[in-house]
């Protein structure tokens, strides 16, 4: 990991404030006009083999944190005054080989610990309601600590889901595209929405997405050979994105989809986020909406949850 100082990352660049600008000034017209579905993309995708799961894995939510947004920006284009209640949220997984974490999302007092290292104003804009709930809180509510973890898989490296990581042991590893590495963590710089204090003294195992096409999704890693834990590429939000899809002891296939979208509506209507943020927040837009196209075009049994999704996490978490 590169040597930098945590004042220089904090500091509002330029490109930022400019980013913030571009996004605001764009906003309007795309809440009247919506990027319209890109047809020959939808017509040319083909659905891959799901492997087969010769083991099953248990789900439980940590919902840790929520937040409000108006719908519209969410999903653009959405006539709707409503504010569209938000969630962040980890995802523990119990396999017969490991107990894992996927986005250990938040630590107590996240506004003061992480969100500080944010540049002025993205801080502002995505600061959850108060108070948070730690990881080592949500834990400890299924009898477990830190200690308990084998290791973490990250959707993604923005900050909402890995400040957890501060309340986890320094010897629990993170698994993540290399990609999503290189991105986060290689310039002198931390990209808009990473906050790399809860990534410092932490070790990577780095992996590349170089199995086969499953689903519609064109790279896969199957986590544990067995096709309980597949990873599957969504690029777009950030360059190293993935989904886990994975095979739950109820018999469900439930696909944790990050932040490729912020809820289930922008995949039925096949929705971008609005510009401001979605501009600030997508590292390729263009990547980022044939992801949506491509949860769009899923076969019926897939439920997707976003980490965000408000109404997924909450129906996943009535269920235990
Ligand atoms: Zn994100």
């Amino acid at each position: 990991m590169p040597e930098t100082d945590p004042r220089a990352e904090r500091t509002p660049t330029l490109p930022t404030v400019l980013r913030c600008c571009a996004a605001l000034a764009a906003t309007p017209a795309r809440l009247l006009r919506p990027r319209r579905p890109d047809t020959r993309l939808l017509s040319e995708l083909t659905v891959a083999p799901l492997p087969p799961a010769t083991v099953t894995v248990g789900l439980t939510v940590l919902t840790q944190g929520e937040m409000k947004a108006p719908e519209t920006i969410v999903a653009e284009g959405v006539r709707s005054l409503r504010e569209m209640p938000l969630t962040m949220a980890a995802f523990l997984i119990r396999h017969p080989k490991a107990r894992f974490l996927v986005d250990p999302a938040l630590c107590a007092h996240v506004h003061d610990r992480v969100l500080t290292e944010l540049p002025f104003p993205v801080r502002l804009l995505v600061a959850p309601d108060k108070p948070v709930r730690g990881l080592a809180d949500a834990l400890a509510g299924h009898a477990l600590t830190g200690a308990d973890i084998d290791f973490v898989v990250t959707t993604h490296l923005h900050w909402d889901h890995v400040s957890g990581l501060l309340e986890l042991p320094d010897s629990v590893p993170v698994r993540l595209p290399t990609a999503e590495h290189t991105w986060a963590m290689g310039g002198a710089h931390a990209p808009v929405g990473v906050a790399r204090g809860p990534l410092r003294e932490r070790t990577f195992d780095r992996f590349e997405l170089d199995g086969p096409p499953v689903l519609t999704f064109p790279r896969s890693k199957d986590l544990f050979g067995d096709g309980s834990v597949v990873l599957v590429d969504l690029a777009g939000h950030t360059p190293g994105s993935i989904g886990v899809l994975l095979a739950v002891d109820d018999g469900t296939r439930v696909l944790l989809a990050g932040d490729a979208v912020w809820s289930k509506l922008q995949i039925e209507l096949l929705r971008e986020k609005a510009p401001m943020p979605g501009v600030l927040f997508d590292t390729d837009r263009d990547s980022a909406f044939a992801t949506i196209h491509r949860l769009h075009a899923l076969p019926e049994g897939i439920e997707v949850i976003a980490g965000h999704d408000h109404a997924a996490v909450t129906a996943r978490a009535a269920r235990h």
